[in-house]
């Protein structure tokens, strides 16, 4: 069994696979998300408070997950994933 098949089959992999859902569906707990259901006093980055934290900035430019997303290019290269944008990483 290789590392994919592993990890798809962990409960890390079941988990990742809900969250990549969830993205896809919108529905997470992303402050511009909250805030459009009224459940957030506004919709910015808690780090950053001038940016909206979309899916797309909480994924790709928020700079608290840098070395998240630096480790995660790097695991991506790996399978010669070179594209780092919201429907590749959906998708992948
Ligand atoms: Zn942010």
């Amino acid at each position: 069994m290789n590392v994919v098949t592993r990890f798809k089959q962990s409960w890390e992999g079941t988990q990742a696979r809900a969250a990549i859902t969830r993205f896809c569906l919108g529905h997470t707990t992303v402050s511009a998300h909250l805030y459009h259901l009224c459940l957030s006093p506004d919709p910015f980055c808690p780090w950053y408070r001038t940016i909206s934290e979309t899916i797309k900035h909480f994924l790709l430019h928020c700079p608290r997950f840098h070395s998240h997303r630096t480790a995660l290019h790097s695991w991506l290269s790996a399978l010669a994933i070179t594209t780092l944008d919201l429907q590749t990483l959906l998708a992948t």
